[in-house]
């Protein structure tokens, strides 16, 4: 039996076959094409085009309903490119004029278009390149015949193996109704392992070495709590593990029982239970488990896997669809978190979120005014990403009250007191917290970027992922620090990391003083049975010695200690 372990990132087990995705560079030939083949080696090219484009019309063919949106988009972005003549057609010249083989003109052709895209302007479109680098991948292995392979065998519904997978990859998976996945890198808060938990699908990430020891077809068993993957045909254990599942529905139905029940410690105090959301799943989600609200709607989903931003009427729409589904109730929604280039050393340090979106404008500006114009029609609350100095934060209030006047000039309803918030997950602004909350309506901490900058450690390299911690002194401080600020600056303060929705640190979190808590929706009930069975009040002196212990270990049996009560007394 061959056990690995790694992160669990989303929770569920899973039984079945696993189906390896093998996606190691293509090693290209170059070879000179006697003119008497010429035309067999265009047809070859031809078929290898065709072949493409019918795999992407089938898979465009079959969505499933309640795909996301954005699936579909990224499918005739897709088509789109493959119709190109810089891609369909200038090959075919190439392989007449120079006598290449098909495989080595095409390789060629798109290396000159990735020149052009790396020498353009705008950083949007600079990143669009991986979208034609997708496509031209696509057709050399249909000339090197290895994806019909990897299409057909993925919608068997299997358990996905791999390397590793972009956000972009995870949200097609659904679609192609795969059970599971694993992979070999990333980390617990990356932004793939957080649409495995949207999607619903089990999910272990950083097992280091899954691709080198599974083979296609393994039985395996993925425990995406425990982040326990098992592979081999073991009778006893697949029926143990089939018990578990039964369990955890049964806990799950348990669950249910409070789903309508009130938010509330055992001493009175209200706590409210916000929902992140991604995707469209995790609207219906969030409704069907009472989330108060949502905390985190990440509108970069809306930007994915399409080769042009949204529009601001796609944008509005998007808005009010969630404002609609939580009429009466705050929507948070979070202007656009996006790198500008997934291809740069270093993303998450790069021109991001506020700052790619103060550096482009034209980007920007579309979704102010979709956001606003949605705020007419509820609770909205806009909340701005990764700020890090005072004057970033000025020329966002800034270009609000432009865009607002603009509105207002034509005669656009909004709410003229939308609630401006900042997400504090930069050290920077979580060490200032008291000079940005006179200037926000709220704060919510992003303890996902906070962590990574915290303790330097990229949130998506699984070779540091041993280092990710939540209770590092530094990060608590941190934490105690913005919820300090924001009660004297008389706003709230939530909290919309994935540290949210860890049943380990809510108790902790209760004790810090933290009454918001925004999460993916699925964790929501877990996270309110424990509310229930806390004691506001008491927590606080436990997260008192907590923040005070000099003893790494010490401050963990506190929290051990501190979650085995059951109330806390
Ligand atoms: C965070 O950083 O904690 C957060 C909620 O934002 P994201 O995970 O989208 O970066
Ligand atoms: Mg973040």
């Amino acid at each position: 039996m061959l056990t690995l372990h790694g992160s669990g990132v989303s929770q569920g087990i899973s039984i079945g076959r696993a189906y390896v995705l093998r996606r190691e560079q293509l090693e290209i030939p170059e070879y000179v094409i006697p003119r008497q083949y010429i035309d067999d080696e265009l047809e070859r090219f031809k078929t290898a085009i065709a072949a493409a484009r019918q795999q992407l019309q089938h898979v465009r063919d079959h969505m499933p309903a309640g795909a996301p949106p954005e699936t579909a988009s990224l499918i005739d972005a897709h088509l789109l490119i493959l119709g190109d003549a810089m891609i369909s057609q200038a090959p075919i010249d190439i392989i007449n004029e120079q006598q290449r083989n098909s495989e080595w003109v095409l390789k060629t052709q798109s290396e000159d278009l990735g020149r052009i895209f790396e020498a353009m302007h705008d950083p949007y479109l600079r990143a669009k390149k991986i979208d034609v680098d997708q496509v031209v991948d696509r057709i050399l292995r249909n000339l090197l015949t290895t994806n019909e392979q990897d299409d057909e065998a993925m919608s068997n519904g299997q358990i996905l193996v791999a390397r590793d997978l972009t956000p972009a990859d995870t949200v097609m998976l659904k679609q192609k109704r795969i059970r599971a996945f694993v992979t070999d890198l990333g980390g617990p808060i990356s932004h793939t392992a957080i649409l495995a938990r949207s999607l619903g699908i089990p999910a272990i990430v950083s097992l280091h070495n899954a691709t080198r020891f599974i083979r296609t077809g393994d039985k395996l068993v993925v425990d995406g709590k425990c982040g326990l993957l098992i592979a081999g045909e073991y009778k006893r254990i697949f029926s143990e593990y089939r018990r578990r599942q039964q369990q955890s529905l049964q806990t799950r139905r348990e669950l249910d029982r409070i789903r309508a029940g009130r938010s509330i410690t055992d001493d009175g105090q209200k706590i409210r239970l916000l929902a992140n959301v991604e995707l469209p799943a995790d609207l219906k989600t969030a409704v069907k488990v009472h989330a108060s609200g949502i905390g985190l709607y990440r509108t970069e989903f809306l930007f994915m896997n399409r080769p042009t931003a949204p529009t601001e009427e796609e944008q509005y729409r998007a808005c009010l669809k969630v404002v609609k589904a939580f009429a009466g109730k705050p929507v948070t929604i979070r202007t656009l978190d996006l790198a500008a280039d997934k291809q740069a050393a270093n993303p998450a340090l790069g021109l991001r979120a506020v700052r790619l979106c103060l550096h482009d404008i034209s980007l920007f500006r579309p979704q102010l005014r979709a956001i606003l114009r949605a705020s007419a029609y509820g609770k909205v609350r806009m909340m701005i990403p990764m700020l890090s100095s005072l004057d970033e934060l000025f020329h966002v209030l800034d270009l609000i009250k432009e865009t607002e006047s603009e509105l207002k000039k034509q005669r656009k309803e909004f709410n003229h007191r939308m609630p401006i918030g900042g997400m504090i997950e930069v050290p920077a602004a979580a060490i200032s917290a008291d000079l940005f909350a006179p200037h926000l309506d709220f704060l919510s901490i992003g303890t996902n970027d906070l962590i990574q900058y915290t303790l330097a450690i990229d949130r998506s390299d699984d070779t540091v992922n041993y280092l990710y911690d939540p209770l590092h002194p530094s990060v608590l401080r941190l934490i105690n620090n913005v919820i300090k600020a924001g009660k004297a600056a008389g706003i709230p303060v939530a909290m919309c990391g994935e540290m949210a929705g860890d049943a380990r640190y809510t108790r902790l979190l209760l004790g810090m003083g933290l009454k918001e808590f925004s999460m993916h929706p699925s964790m929501l009930l877990e996270i309110k049975e424990i509310v229930r069975m806390s004691s506001f009040a008491n927590l606080r002196s436990f997260a008192h010695k907590v923040l005070r212990s000099r003893d790494v270990d010490g401050l963990r049996t506190l929290i051990d200690k501190m979650n085995a009560e059951s109330n806390v007394t």
